[in-house]
């Protein structure tokens, strides 16, 4: 039995998953509680659709525990998978149903039916936002349209737990925005979200805690504010411009939020603590030692510097 704290949806502990000589996932442990996303981020291959899969009960794990609403999960336990909404990566929708058709249809293999069926039908539909295309074939969709489909099926039955498998790969950035909203509402609804990526701006926004994924195992795990810190949290502010540069340096070593000074073509690379609140400071400093500054751009730290501190390796391919 899986140690499960009070509201946790989800506890999963020491999860491991073989496959002849390759351990995909290496002793995987997390928890998630209800109205909280959390978020798996990892590159192609890190293990993350292995770990829903055990999760989901889809397949056996080689060692650990997973325990969904108190309730331990193995691929046979059928109470458990009730309180699961699974979204996987490929569509499982019928091109010449419409949305709503599609709705009832899956509405109806989950045991709903009549006004229960079309009332959640249409609240299910509002909260993916397509209300006013429910009429349409959905061979006639969009992509993006197709997955918010996908994800409304897996919200159907009120699931208590819903994993999404990477739901934003392959679809414009409008319809990617859609499917991130349609996220958004879930938590808020008090539901725990299980959310797999490979984009860091969508773990960023979306995740309340995120795992950092790497060849089966979590190398970190907490708030992005959490993790950022892993990094040093320094900020990098440019300042480009000309005029006497090496002077302008020479006193912003000086300021106490300066860490390091470097120059490049542009104007000054600045290493600081807190660059919003030192930048005033550095803007006047550079401008009293006669450098004229024609612009100032502050780069901080996100997940992608995260993930490069912990693994030696870029989070994209
Ligand atoms: P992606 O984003 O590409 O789906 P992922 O993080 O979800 O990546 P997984 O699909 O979980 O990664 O794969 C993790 C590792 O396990 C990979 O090395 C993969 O080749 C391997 N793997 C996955 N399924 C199997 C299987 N059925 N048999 C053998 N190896 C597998």
């Amino acid at each position: 039995m899986v140690q499960t704290r009070i509201k946790d949806v989800l506890a999963v502990a020491g999860l491991v998953k073989r496959y002849g000589d390759l351990t995909a996932v290496d002793g995987v442990s997390f928890h998630i509680r209800g109205g909280e996303t959390f978020g798996l981020l990892g590159p192609n291959g890190a293990g993350k659709t292995t770990i829903i899969s055990m999760v989901a009960g889809l397949i056996p794990a080689s060692a650990g525990t997973v325990s969904v609403a108190g309730r331990d999960m193995t691929p046979t336990e059928t109470a458990a998978k009730r309180n699961i909404g699974l979204v996987p990566q490929d569509l499982a929708i019928y091109p010449d149903l419409t949305a709503r058709e599609n709705l009832k249809f899956f509405g109806r293999l989950q045991g709903l039916t009549g006004k229960e069926l079309t009332g959640r039908c249409n609240e299910v539909l509002d909260l993916i936002g397509l209300s006013d295309r429910a009429g349409d074939l959905t061979k006639k969709y969009s992509g993006g349209m197709k997955r918010r489909l996908n994800i409304g099926i897996g919200l159907l039955h009120r699931p208590t737990l819903l994993i999404l498998d990477e739901p934003t790969v392959g679809v414009d950035p409008q319809s990617r925005n859609a499917i991130l909203e349609s996220v958004e509402k879930l938590s808020v609804e008090g539901m725990a979200v299980l959310y797999t990526t490979h984009y860091m701006e969508e773990a960023e926004r979306l995740c309340d805690r995120i795992a950092i994924l790497d060849e089966g195992r979590i190398k970190a795990e907490g708030t992005r504010e959490q993790l950022i810190r892993l990094t040093g949290g320094v900020d990098r502010i440019k300042l480009h411009g000309g005029g006497n540069t090496a002077r302008a340096a020479d006193a912003l070593r000086g300021l106490p939020a300066v860490q390091q000074v470097d120059s490049d073509g542009a104007g000054l690379v600045l290493t600081v603590s807190d660059g919003p609140t030192a930048l005033a400071g550095i803007v006047t400093g550079a401008g009293d030692a006669g450098m004229s500054v024609t612009s100032v751009e502050i780069v901080r730290p996100d997940l992608e510097s995260v993930f490069l501190h912990l693994t030696g390796k870029a989070l994209r391919d």
